[in-house]
């Protein structure tokens, strides 16, 4: 069973073709961070035009590498949302396009449902299983029962956790998408400022990271108007402290209670060398089994569609020839389609 899967909601145009939901044998992300960097952040249109431009030739490239073509597959799974509507439309468009050429069965996919996959093509899933989303868009805890269903047992209440790396990152003077460089400054750097925690209502699995982002910068504005030199690695090992002691501590009290088998980590920032040491420290003793995507698998690629297509393909679920982008497409709607429609 081959599925090819199509991923363009944000910066990245990407096609995989992967094996029984679990086995890589192309991979192609073409990245659009060169064009966004001098903006500070993705503008929509450059992503869209870019896409144009890109999806034919990573297609290409993605066939050519597998050494196969469109006859060899199964079915077309693509991102249908969330992001940006104007880039999820060109992957839902050649998706279409190939897959009713050739007579091939659509599939529609949930973009976090993707990250989340993404770990199966490391290890299979044991249910229940507990998620730990964290990317530029999302930061998300999400209960697994079985696969394709997902229950969202806590959520970010203002800023995702990529986001809140990527603003402080921007008052740093770093260069966009600051993550990677706030890890990296990080590992050099003291935790010598004691910024708050977001630890919300006691019995709540939500997140918040606004007001860790303004303390952030007024800590620097301060800072500056005083002319006190603060360490740029300093300021960085302090807020990536706090960002992990909230995420660690939440997800581990959810594992419990929940008393899940599996925790899994999704999502860009699931590549925080900060966060990975930190949740292997937590789990190595646990019998809870922790399982972290490789750096490639974390960021936007379409292996993850594809492995989270095959899922969906497998239950039975088909898209229409009418399918649309959905820039606000719910998990939890994703996940009741794919167990009760078709
Ligand atoms: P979403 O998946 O929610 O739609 P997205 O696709 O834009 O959003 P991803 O591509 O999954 O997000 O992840 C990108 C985010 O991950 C950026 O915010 C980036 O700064 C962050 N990131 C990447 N590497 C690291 C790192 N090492 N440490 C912290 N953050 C990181
Ligand atoms: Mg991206
Ligand atoms: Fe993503």
């Amino acid at each position: 069973q081959y599925i090819l899967g199509i991923e363009t909601s944000c910066d990245e145009t990407a096609v995989a073709i992967v094996k029984n939901g679990t086995e890589i044998i192309s991979n192609v992300v073409a990245s659009q961070i060169e064009s966004h960097k001098r903006f500070g952040g993705v503008v929509p249109e450059i992503a869209s035009r870019h896409h144009v431009e890109q999806m034919t030739i990573v297609l290409e490239e993605a066939f050519t590498k597998a050494k196969m073509t469109i006859d060899d597959i199964d079915a077309v799974a693509v991102t249908e949302g969330p992001g940006l509507v104007g880039a999820l439309l060109i992957g839902v468009n050649t998706a279409k396009a190939l897959a009713f050429a050739n007579s091939k069965p659509l599939i529609g996919v949930h973009h976090i449902a993707g990250h989340i996959y993404a770990n199966q093509l490391e290890k299979e899933f044991s249910f229940p299983l507990l998620a730990l989303v964290v990317s530029g868009g999302h930061t998300e805890l999400i209960l697994m029962k079985d696969h394709g269903s997902f229950e969202i047992i806590g959520e970010t209440r203002d800023d995702a956790a990529g986001e809140a790396y990527d603003k402080v990152a921007r008052t740093l003077q770093l260069p966009y998408p600051g993550g990677p460089f706030i890890d990296k400054l990080a590992q050099e750097g003291k935790e010598t400022i004691d910024f708050p925690r977001a630890w919300l209502e006691q019995d709540s699995y939500d997140f918040s990271f606004s007001g860790l982002k303004s303390a952030v910068i007024n800590k620097l504005h301060n800072a500056e108007q005083r002319n006190e030199v603060l360490e740029k690695e300093d300021i960085a090992a302090s807020f990536q402290a706090s960002v992990i002691d909230v995420l660690v501590t939440k997800t581990l009290k959810a594992a419990i209670a929940y008393d899940v088998k599996q925790v899994i980590v999704a999502g860009g920032v699931a590549a925080n060398k900060g966060l990975r040491k930190e949740l292997e420290a937590k789990f190595v003793a646990s019998p809870i089994e922790l399982l972290i995507p490789p750096l490639y698998l974390c960021t936007d690629n379409a292996a993850m569609i594809a492995a989270a297509g095959t899922v969906a393909y497998n239950q039975g679920h088909r898209a229409a020839w009418d399918l649309n982008a959905n820039p606000s497409l719910s998990l939890e709607k994703y996940s009741l389609r794919t167990k009760y429609e078709n």
